[in-house]
C-alpha cells in the first residue's frame, strides 16, 4: 500500500486520517494529536524522533506514512542578516527561499513554483523559464525547514514573493494557505501572510473568497499599458485597467510593487500616473530597488531618483515605503541562487495567456 504523505493535506484531513489510523490499531485518540503536533506545531524530522511515542507505534506510522523534508542544497548569509536558501526537492528540480529579519520579525520569501513561465523581463526566474508546480507540502514545507533548523528560525510573516506567480499555481497555494494559517498548521496570522501577482485576474477573484484576512500585493512595475506589456508579457491577457478593476473590487487594501528601473519607469511623468492607479485603489505603494544581478539589461534607479520618485508620490496623497535592498552580498533577488547553482536553461516561449486552475 502506498504511503500517505501526511504533510500534503489540510492539518483537519491530516488529523482524520490519524484518527483512522489510531482507531485500526486500537490506540487511545489522543495519539492522533499528539502526532498532529509534530506535523507543523511542533515539527519532528521525522517520526523516529517523536521520542514521547512507543516505538513500535513510530515504526509503524512510517509504513502507513510519510513526512518528507525539503533537502537544503546551499545556504547563503548575507552581512545584513538576509538568508537564502536553496533547496533541492525529490526530482532534482530547485528552488529559493530567503529569510529577511527586520525589526524584530522574521520574513520568509517562499516560492510556489519552481521556474516560471511568465518571464517578466527583469526577472531572473523569468529567465530560467518553467519547470514545475509544486505541490502544497513544498510550499508550507519550506517555513517547516526554518524551524528544524538548529537553532531554528522563527518565521513571524511569510510573503509569495518566491520563484513562481502563486496564482497560476492555486490549488496548491490554496491548501498552502491554510497550512500556513491554521492553529494547527503553522499557525501563522492571515494579516501577516501575503500573496503577491503580476495579475493573473481568476486567481485575485478566488483570493478574494476566501474568508480570512490575506494580504494581496500587485506587481505593477509600469503605470501604462504600453510599457507595461514591454516588462510583463501577462499583461496582454490581463491589462492593467482590469487590474486596478480587479484590485478595487478586492475587499481589503492592496499593496503595488514596483520595481525601480532607471530611465525606464522612473520618470516624473509615470510617477504621476502611478499616483493615480495607486488613489483609485487606495494602494499602498512599495517602491522596490533594483537588485543588481537579475535578468536583462537594467539598471537600478538612483538612491535620490527613488526618493524624488516616493516624494512625488507622497504629494500625490499616496502612501508609500521604499523597499531596503536586502543580501546584496548573496544573490538575493529572486531565482538568482538557482540561476548562479544550476546555470540557466533556455526558456520556453513567454506564457501571455496565463490560464489558471482555480477551481
Ligand atoms: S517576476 Fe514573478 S511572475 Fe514575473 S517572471 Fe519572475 S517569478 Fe514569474
Amino acid at each position: 500500500m502506498e504511503r500517505r504523505n501526511l504533510l500534503d493535506m489540510l492539518p483537519a484531513d491530516a488529523l482524520a486520517a490519524l484518527l483512522e489510523f489510531v482507531e485500526r490499531e486500537n490506540l487511545p485518540s489522543y495519539r492522533a494529536d499528539q502526532i498532529l503536533r509534530r506535523l507543523w506545531q511542533s515539527p519532528s524530522p521525522g517520526f523516529d524522533d517523536i521520542t514521547d511515542l512507543p516505538m513500535p507505534l513510530r515504526a509503524r506510522l512510517s509504513e502507513v506514512f510519510t513526512i518528507p523534508r525539503l533537502d537544503i542544497g546551499a545556504c547563503e548569509r548575507s552581512v545584513d542578516g538576509t538568508e537564502k536558501f536553496l533547496f533541492t526537492l525529490s526530482d532534482g528540480q530547485a528552488i529559493e527561499s530567503v529569510a529577511i529579519p527586520d525589526n524584530g520579525r522574521l520574513t520568509l520569501c517562499i516560492s510556489s513554483q519552481a521556474g516560471c513561465a511568465l518571464q517578466c523581463s527583469f526577472c531572473a526566474t523569468g529567465a530560467m523559464g518553467f519547470q514545475r508546480n509544486l505541490a502544497a507540502w513544498e510550499i508550507a514545507a519550506q517555513v517547516r525547514e526554518m524551524l528544524l533548523l538548529d537553532p531554528p528560525i522563527p518565521v513571524s510573516n511569510i510573503v509569495f514573493m518566491g520563484m513562481g506567480e502563486p496564482f497560476m499555481n492555486w490549488p496548491a497555494v490554496s491548501v498552502a494557505l491554510t497550512i500556513l494559517n491554521d492553529p494547527k498548521g503553522l499557525g501563522i496570522g492571515a494579516r501577516h501572510i501575503t500573496v503577491s501577482t503580476v495579475g493573473v485576474l481568476p486567481g485575485i477573484v478566488a483570493m478574494s473568497e476566501r474568508p480570512e484576512q490575506f494580504r494581496l500585493a500587485i506587481s505593477v512595475h509600469a503605470p501604462s499599458d504600453e510599457l507595461r506589456r514591454q516588462l510583463m508579457p501577462i499583461n496582454i491577457k490581463y491589462p492593467l485597467s482590469d487590474v486596478i478593476a480587479a484590485a478595487k473590487e478586492f475587499d481589503r487594501r492592496v499593496t503595488f510593487e514596483y520595481v525601480m528601473l532607471g530611465g525606464v519607469n522612473d520618470s516624473g511623468e509615470q510617477a504621476r500616473q502611478l499616483a493615480a492607479l495607486a488613489r483609485e485603489c487606495h494602494a499602498f505603494v512599495n517602491l522596490i530597488p533594483l537588485h543588481p544581478g537579475g535578468a536583462g539589461n537594467f539598471t537600478p534607479t538612483s538612491g535620490d531618483g527613488i526618493r524624488r520618485f516616493a516624494r512625488a508620490l507622497r504629494e500625490r496623497g499616496v502612501e508609500v515605503a521604499v523597499r531596503k535592498s536586502r543580501g546584496k552580498d548573496i544573490a538575493a533577488a529572486c531565482g538568482q541562487l538557482r540561476v548562479e547553482r544550476l546555470g540557466r536553461r533556455s526558456p520556453g516561449r513567454a506564457d501571455q495567456h496565463g490560464d489558471v486552475q482555480v477551481a
